[in-house]
């Protein structure tokens, strides 16, 4: 799946959100996330983002790690 990562924060441009096919992205006041579970790696969102803050889960950099489980998390309470 594709994850939202740290530069998204404060940011929260929706072009991401647009393109999507699966609308698999959910927001709340800090940052967008995305469900894993409806994500198709279709890589639409990927250039989409002006912060580059969406990465594939296998590339997201070591820093941001913990986002790959966070986006899992909201979704679930989003
Ligand atoms: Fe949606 Fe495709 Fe991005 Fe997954 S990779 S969140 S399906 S636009």
């Amino acid at each position: 799946a594709h994850v939202v990562a740290a530069p998204c924060v404060g940011c929260k441009y929706t072009d991401c959100v647009v393109v999507c096919p699966m609308e698999c992205f959910y927001g709340d006041e800090q940052q967008l996330y995305i469900d894993p579970n409806d994500c198709i790696d279709c890589g639409a969102c990927f250039p989409e983002c002006p912060v580059e803050a969406i990465f594939l889960d296998a590339n997201v950099p070591v820093k941001w790690s913990g986002f790959v489980q966070l986006n899992a998390d909201r979704v679930e309470v989003l």
